[in-house]
């Protein structure tokens, strides 16, 4: 449609003669919002926006245009990386050849669903776009499971090409692409070069990093090609890439250290071929998960992957005889062939069979897969009947036990690495089985931008300079609201008092100097530290007494707060003595709120006594969403005295399997009249819910309550050894994992 007020503006009536008549076209700078509305209601094809360099606050970028494929409108930055959208700011596309370019997304969040959408509404859609160059980085919803979407693709021929996606905390997908419409099915869309960052464990459902379809629509293609985009670290959930449609091609994609699978949910006719998984040992790292019909898997390279289930290296599923759109349809008419696999933890065949996953794969080929490990190991699981997999030359080094009598041969291989940075055998004879040679392996540097730095690795506590606390009465509170990330304070013997509650939102480290007396610290408030998004507490050699608490009920000398916003925190607890916490009854040493996230907590040589509350509190998500407030918990060489709750209080509820924790460890510790106050509901002294993995190894107990553990989804594990229970029962398992139809209840407690 044209816009009415065109023709009588003279300029644009000049732009337009000259539009038609030679290559001129504006090149428009704006300088505010006015300007820029102005400017994008009258840009013509060949038309260059400009928006200049500095901060654009609560900005609703609309971009309603009609281009041409040899003159496109375009929407860019005076210098890449010189403007900053914040604030409550989103991009909205529609109409076609469209392309915006170098703009930054930061310190914000979307007012709607979407940070960037190839739609203005539901039916104006952008055709033939192109969003390059553009970062995102951290622009989060506050609230941690308020659902948003960094970007989303209606349309067709749309292209999101070098941009960098890095640090997404609350629920929602960061990519995903729509087929809810005609006019988004078979789109034809290029996602590639894309530096797709760290997105840390969302401890839910909803953490994909990217979605192509839903359920709904998975019986249409969407021929999207992913091609040659960074997967770094990318630790939302199970699935990494969930692909719910047909048609697509996932090509020479890098996926580095990242938990979870690229899952072929939905949706027939996919090929996943020459990505490269490097596992690297990380936790809960996989590669490809199959399910449905006509799937490709070749060619794909996949080292030292730790994930197991539905997160190992390569996963064939069972489906479910005719199954609903949003359960699994059974694995038919699909072709693995010609992957590497070293190293793998698992390789899962027929995965997921239960009472209600029956329909085993049919017409299935796996052949010439190359699968080594270099200490012997049982590493390919079988789960039901897997005759409707032909398989067919496949070479095994260090697999004790091949999955079929034929179609495997053992031997041992030489592997050398090759110049593209891959193992191959060192026998050329064996070229046909294993990754094709010559394979090009994306490096990092090659996708997002080249102005923007990528994200870094390792831990950034202890990291930057000390400051020296001498003891007294505000010094500790001052000096942590002037410190910087990674500061390292040390406190000087003697008492140091808390007045107010001192909030924790970047890496911060408080010790005792080593070889000297303990610095003691006493707190007014009902907390002392307050974690919040981004931060990271660590606590080594020192007191923390609890004396001088108010006299009310429910303090906590550390809590993460329900009001943080949606990012994850770490709190690390090291030769710390902690005692009477007692002013009142419920006195907590740690307390998470829903809505908060640890990714880590540890608590190591460290004294708890005359505690009235509990000393781990992680067990308020109780909506039985799947949800759950922390990734691991790790006790080790500690001692608990007096403690009328829980030593750890830990919950879980619902049947989804879309995460990986709640973990938990405890070690080598000695635990003594522990849970038996009247208030302590669970009468447990560890009490764990639906937590995954739990080790429980080399601890004393005595005249104490027993461990209680509950088992709901997923295949939970639970490991007690070499622990000795004196005057105190033992521990109690309550399975409720494997109920009917593999749908298990859980009950709330
Ligand atoms: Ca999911």
């Amino acid at each position: 449609m044209k816009n009415p007020g065109r023709t009588i503006l003279p300029r644009l009536t000049m732009l337009a003669a000259l539009a038609t008549s030679g290559p001129a076209a504006a090149e428009i700078l704006v300088r505010n919002q006015a300007e820029y509305f102005e400017a994008a209601k009258r840009a013509r094809p060949g038309d260059t926006i400009v928006l200049a360099n500095g901060v654009w606050n609560d900005f609703e970028i609309v971009l309603d245009a009609k281009g041409t494929a040899e003159r496109p409108i375009t929407l860019t930055a005076q210098e890449k990386g010189g403007v900053i959208v914040t604030g409550r700011s989103n991009l909205r596309l529609a109409g076609k050849h469209l392309v915006v370019r170098g703009l930054v997304f930061r310190h914000g969040s979307s007012p709607t669903r979407e940070v960037i959408a190839f739609r203005r509404q539901k039916d104006n859609l952008a055709h033939h776009s192109r969003v390059t160059e553009v970062v995102i980085d951290r622009f989060n919803h506050p609230k941690r499971y308020e659902t948003d979407f960094w970007v989303v693709m209606y349309g067709k021929h749309n292209r999101f090409d070098h941009n960098h996606l890095e640090g997404k905390t609350n629920a929602g997908v960061t990519l995903a692409v729509r087929l809810n419409s005609k006019s988004s099915t078979e789109n034809h869309h290029r996602i590639d070069h894309n530096y797709f960052g760290p997105r840390p464990i969302l401890g839910s459902n909803g953490g994909e990093t990217l979605r192509i379809g839903t359920s709904r629509y998975s019986l249409e293609d969407s021929n999207t090609l992913v091609e040659n985009n960074y997967f770094d670290r990318c630790n939302g959930e199970l699935e990494i890439i969930s692909n719910k449609s047909g048609g697509n091609v996932f090509r020479g994609n890098v996926f580095f250290e990242s938990r979870g699978t690229l899952t072929l949910r939905h949706g027939d006719g996919n090929r996943v071929e020459k990505n490269v998984f490097w596992g690297n040992g990380a936790d809960h790292t996989g590669g490809i998960r199959v399910i449905n019909r006509r799937q490709t898997v070749r060619d794909n390279y996949l080292s030292r992957l730790t994930g197991h289930r539905f997160g190992a290296a390569l996963v064939v599923m069972n489906g479910v005889p005719n199954s609903p759109l949003n359960r699994y349809q059974r694995v038919e008419d699909s072709l693995i062939e010609n992957n590497t696999v070293i190293d793998g933890h698992r390789i899962e065949l027929a995965a997921g069979s239960d009472e209600e996953r029956t329909a085993v794969p049919r017409a299935t080929k796996f052949r010439n897969n190359l699968i080594v490990n270099s200490a012997e190991r049982d590493s390919i699981a079988v789960h039901d009947d897997i005759d409707g997999i032909a398989f067919e030359s496949n070479l095994l080094d260090g697999v004790s036990t091949a999955p079929a009598e034929t179609g495997f041969r053992s031997a041992s291989i030489e592997l050398e690495r090759a110049e593209n940075g891959l193992l191959y055998p060192r026998d050329r004879s064996l070229d046909g089985v294993g990754v094709s040679r010559n394979f090009p392996v994306l490096d990092r540097e090659q996708t997002g931008v080249s102005w923007y730095p990528k994200a870094g690795r390792g831990s950034e506590l202890d990291r930057r300079k000390t400051r020296v606390v001498q003891p007294g009465d505000h010094s500790l509170a001052a000096t942590v609201e002037r410190s910087d990330p990674g500061d390292v304070l040390w406190l000087e013997p003697g008492e140091h008092r808390v007045s107010t509650i001192v909030e924790i939102d970047r890496p911060i480290t408080i010790a005792g100097r080593p070889n000297a007396s303990k610095p003691r610290i006493l707190f007014e408030r009902g907390t002392l530290f307050e974690l919040a998004a981004g931060g990271q507490l660590k606590l080594v050699g020192i007191e923390i007494l609890g004396g001088e608490a108010p006299d009310a009920s429910g303090n906590a000398v550390i809590r993460a707060s329900g009001s943080s916003v949606s990012g994850n925190y770490r709190l690390i607890v090291n030769d710390v003595s902690v005692a009477n916490l007692d002013t009142n009854h419920s006195f907590d040493f740690f307390r998470a709120s829903p809505g908060t996230f640890a990714e880590r907590v540890e608590i190591a040589g460290s004294e708890f006594r005359n505690i009235t509350g509990h000393v781990l509190a992680l067990d308020r998500e109780t909506e039985d969403l799947g949800r759950y407030n922390g990734e691991s918990i790790a006790i080790s060489d500690s001692s608990f005295r007096d403690i009328a709750k829980t030593i750890a209080s830990i919950y879980r509820g619902g049947t989804d399997e879309s995460t990986f924790g709640p973990r938990f460890s405890f070690r080598r510790s000695k635990v003594s009249r522990v849970g038996l106050g009247r208030r302590n509901e669970s009468e447990a002294s560890i009490r764990i819910w639906g937590v995954q993995k739990a080790e429980i190894h080399a601890n004393e107990f005595a005249d104490s309550r027993p461990i209680r553990v509950v088992h709901t989804a997923g295949e939970p594990r639970t490991v007690l050894g070499d622990n000795l229970f004196v005057n105190t029962p033992e521990p109690t398992i309550v399975e409720r994992a494997a109920a009917s139809n593999g749908r298990p209840q859980a009950v709330r407690p």
